[in-house]
């Protein structure tokens, strides 16, 4: 398929704004995605940019581009030399009003929805003039990442970039339509919050009426969509702003959205199958998917990492690992194996005939820095069944048959294996190399979408950096009930009531039980290394508003950003944010953030450390 329409059938399945929608204007009567040729004839105002022009013989051809589309306009200088003239002067992305008749083109365009027809225009008005774009305003530009983020007013004017938006915005209308329909309430929170020590880095902001005193942009409406329930609200959300400040990553921002949401009197079940809906709505609404009546599966967060060595395992393919210390450990003389506290492996189907270099390949990505493996151990199975390892040597025939048996390999797979000393390290490290199989197979199709639910997650997880427990979701996440009296004996073994909703190896959404009683909620602040009195002074606000009847409670949020770019089979969520940040946290439009002026610190009463003056 060529790239015009595949650009153009996205934007029909997204459901790109109809262009009889908008209305005639001063400025123009049509606009330039909407006119047939049944058209013709018509007397017809457009107005656009100049995408391109050609010179023809007596003939000048521009093609005018606004949102819904691309018209061509024809000068013919016959008929009339000086507005032909005039035509011929127009530069990219000149801004232009013109009047003319449809008519039926010769050389048509099968390509263009509008090239059945162009315009012979009569009348031509410069409505404004532009410097020579720094890239080219087309599918495939020109331009680097840099140059487009620093026009990215440009860069929207392109129709793949531009399409990203419009599905944006009819996925945030579904998900109002959804919501709605079952009776939340939009809610606005504030922005201007107080610092909170748990989770990511704030980013803080001086207030000058309290000198000296700072407020915070939320890193989630959590504590105050709370609040809401305690305030009888029941059914809340909100497409809300968060602000994280972290070092960031392909699909992290510092500011992001999410579809933050709340409810009342509601168990675990509850907010799984109000959400499993709403995803199914979602994918029909907006991507067109179906995903079918069944449920989606659930896995135990210590399954997922067993089978998967993720909380967000890539369910669009099998390659289960498969754990062999019984096989391999203690079996032979192979001392890595034998000093391991885990042995995995995986089965990539067909891929025994992988060559030395391509086997190479594998081991420099699994010890690269960001993987961190010591190294990868491999073994073919021939058409006979026979197996042949990196680690032949080691192994008497019969303990590599029965590696065979074990992962359950056929005649021309290949078994890939890992191991370490620390167990959860090396599940992490086996799980990239399943993704890279996954991709370099071809089995991470951006078509096909594989959703389930993450859940029984630990509470607290260990944090060596600062020797104490951390919540591993928030710390008003509700530990399984079951579990509470474990809290005072063996912390670290408490499972918490809270589910993540994965799709296709990414985290799109996650919420919890919360709790709803001030006495367990201070009692996690204990066990979280509070005192009483800082708990009292970070959180109080949220245990006493708990003494005033908290009802039961529980919620999600959806990354708005991941959805988004997983409909549009983007790599990154910065391509479907208008004006997004940078890899290091700089807005290089607005050239933020930035130095300010002394007297709004003096203003502040904050004064700079003499090394960033
Ligand atoms: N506030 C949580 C988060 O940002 C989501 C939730 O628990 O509802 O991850």
């Amino acid at each position: 398929m060529d790239r015009a329409n595949t650009v153009r059938n996205r934007a029909q399945r997204y459901g790109t704004t109809d262009s009889k929608q908008v209305k005639t204007t001063m400025y123009r009567s049509k606009t330039c995605g909407e006119l047939r040729i049944s058209n013709a004839g018509e007397q017809v105002t457009l107005a656009g940019w100049v995408q391109r022009s050609r010179k023809m013989g007596g003939m000048t051809f521009i093609d005018l581009r606004d949102r819904y589309g691309i018209t061509q306009l024809v000068f013919n200088e016959e008929q009339d030399a000086a507005l032909c003239a005039q035509a011929n002067k127009l530069g990219r992305e000149y801004v232009l009003q013109v009047k003319g008749t449809v008519s039926e083109r010769y050389a048509k365009n099968d390509k263009m929805p509008t090239g059945d027809i162009e315009i012979l225009v009569s009348e031509l008005n410069v409505l404004n003039a532009s410097l020579t774009p720094p890239f080219t305003i087309e599918e495939h530009t020109d331009g680097g990442d840099d140059l487009r983020m620093k026009y990215r007013y440009l860069d929207i004017r392109r129709e793949n970039v531009r399409a990203n938006l419009e599905l944006r915005h009819k996925f945030c209308i579904a998900v109002r339509n959804f919501l709605d329909s079952k009776g939340f309430l939009e809610i606005e929170t504030p922005v201007l919050i107080g610092s909170t020590p748990e989770g990511a880095r704030d980013f803080i902001v001086p207030s000058r009426m309290n000198p000296g005193q700072f407020y915070a942009l939320p890193q989630s409406p959590q504590t105050l969509k709370q609040l809401l329930m305690v305030a009888g609200i029941d059914r809340y959300f909100q497409i809300a702003k968060c602000f994280r400040d972290e070092d960031l990553r392909a699909d992290r921002q510092p500011e992001f959205t999410q579809i933050d949401c709340e409810m009342s009197f509601v168990t675990q079940d509850d907010i799984i199958s109000t959400f499993e809906e709403m995803a199914k709505y979602l994918f029909k609404e907006v991507r067109g998917y179906d995903l079918g009546e069944q449920p989606f599966l659930r896995l135990s967060w210590h399954e997922a990492m067993r089978r998967f060595g993720s909380d967000k395992p890539d369910m669009r393919f099998g390659m289960e690992f498969v754990e062999l210390m019984d096989v391999l450990k203690g079996s032979g003389s192979f001392g890595v194996f034998n000093d391991a506290a885990y042995i995995g492996g995986i089965c990539a189907e067909g891929c025994a005939h992988y060559t030395r270099k391509q086997l190479d390949q594998l081991t420099d990505f699994v010890k690269s820095p960001q993987i961190g493996a010591k190294g990868l151990v491999y073994a073919r199975v021939g058409e006979d069944g026979s197996v042949k390892s990196s680690v032949d040597k080691f192994y008497t025939p019969e303990v590599l048959s029965q590696l065979r048996d074990t992962m359950q390999a056929k005649p021309g797979d290949l078994i890939l294996i890992l191991s370490g000393a620390d167990a959860m390290k090396t599940r992490k490290q086996l799980c990239e190399l399943r993704l890279e199989m996954g991709q370099r197979l071809g089995l991470r199709d951006k078509n096909k979408f594989s959703l389930l639910w993450v859940v029984d997650f630990p509470m607290f997880e260990w944090s060596e950096e600062e020797g104490r427990l951390l919540a591993m979701h928030h710390p008003f996440t509700a530990p399984r009930p079951q579990d509470i009296p474990m809290l005072d004996t063996d912390p670290a073994s408490v499972l918490a009531d809270a589910y993540d909703m994965v799709c296709n190896g990414v985290e799109v959404g996650g919420g919890s039980i919360r709790i709803h009683d001030a006495e367990l909620q201070a009692k996690i602040f204990k066990v979280l290394g509070f005192t009483p009195e800082r708990a009292q002074e970070q959180f109080g606000f949220l245990m006493n508003a708990f003494k005033y009847g908290a009802p039961p409670h529980g919620g999600l949020a959806y990354g708005l950003d991941r959805w988004v770019s997983l409909f549009a089979g983007l790599d990154s969520i910065r391509d479907c944010i208008a004006f997004p940040k940078n890899n290091s946290g700089r807005d290089v439009m607005l050239d933020a953030p930035s130095a300010v002026d002394p007297k709004q610190l003096d203003e502040l009463k904050i004064s700079l450390a003499a090394d960033n003056e």
